[in-house]
């Protein structure tokens, strides 16, 4: 192999390394989908409907969640009440 054909194939590899940085710096801006994770355009938060539907489902579960939890304090709190007042 003479010289002068290595030294070419060295500058192709440098310039192919110089596209690939260039590359890795032009990813377009974006965020991801908040249900299931995957990159979605910036002015969106969810991939597709079913997505966004199956969140607000999840956020409605753990709404109920915390209410359930927030009214068995109350109780809690009634019964100690209770229990202290009574003697
Ligand atoms: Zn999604």
């Amino acid at each position: 192999m003479d010289e002068k054909k290595l030294e070419e194939e060295v500058e192709l590899l440098k310039l192919d390394v110089e596209r690939l940085k260039k590359k890795k710096d032009e990813i377009p801006p974006h965020r991801h989908c908040l249900n299931c994770g995957i990159a979605i355009p910036p002015d969106k938060t969810f991939c597709s409907k079913k997505c966004e539907n199956e969140w607000n489902a999840m956020l409605r579960k753990k709404k109920i969640n915390m209410y359930v939890w927030m009214i068995f304090l109350v109780v809690l709190l009634v019964i100690l009440f209770f229990a202290m007042g009574g003697h």
